[in-house]
């Protein structure tokens, strides 16, 4: 059987995508083939806009628009945040995704900064690689006084926030880590014994 090239090139192009293997892939292929021509041009259209006209933001990692960070550098103010925030607090997370996240969900009011990623020497992944010593560049030239830890619980989540509180406290910035436990309408029984373990020494005084 003579099967397309072409075809078989855009179904390995497609499995990139996260949670995509190459049998959802083939699927997406063939949908994309039958779908009406104009969007799905216009999906090739803005990915390829996407890569070329969004960076990350300088000063937090957010993604923004190639002129909106144009106009940014500028004015020298921060876009990305908007006026009448605490700039004196940063907020660290792991990638630009949970920024959003957080903004959504929280009444949250200072700055942040987004790594890209989490230290993991095996992987090649040092302090450099991961954004960590821009971050420092900014708490040395910044009047900053408190820095919130967001990133994951995973090893590597937990190493980062490790290395990270300590150049916070060579440079006597206070720190402090977000809290991990017991889910809202969690039941015990339900959980596993390091997340209740976590909790538990996490406990607070009411
Ligand atoms: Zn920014």
């Amino acid at each position: 059987m003579k099967k397309s090239k072409v075809l078989e090139d855009l179904t390995n192009a497609l499995s990139i995508l996260p949670g995509v293997g190459i049998k959802t892939a083939q699927r997406m292929a063939y949908k994309l083939l039958r779908s009406n021509k104009d969007k799905t041009l216009n999906l090739s259209r803005q990915l390829q806009k996407a890569l070329t006209e969004v960076v990350t933001c300088d000063r937090c990692g957010l993604y923004l628009d190639v002129h909106d960070a144009e106009l940014q550098k500028k004015s020298n103010e921060h876009l990305c945040i908007g006026p009448n925030r605490d700039e004196g607090i940063i907020c660290i997370t792991e990638s630009p995704a949970d920024i959003y996240i957080i903004e959504e969900s929280t009444n949250y009011n200072g700055d942040y900064f987004a790594l890209t990623g989490t230290l993991s020497p095996l992987d090649g992944l040092g302090p450099d690689e991961i954004g960590v010593n821009k971050l420092k560049i900014r708490l040395e030239k910044e009047n900053i006084k408190e820095l919130i830890l967001a990133t994951s619980t995973t090893i590597e989540g937990e190493a980062t926030a490790h290395f990270i509180q300590n150049i916070c406290t060579n440079l006597n910035i206070k720190v402090s880590r977000i809290a991990f436990g017991i889910p809202l309408n969690g039941e015990l029984g339900y959980l596993d014994s390091e997340t209740i373990s976590h909790a538990f020494n996490e406990r607070k005084e009411l």
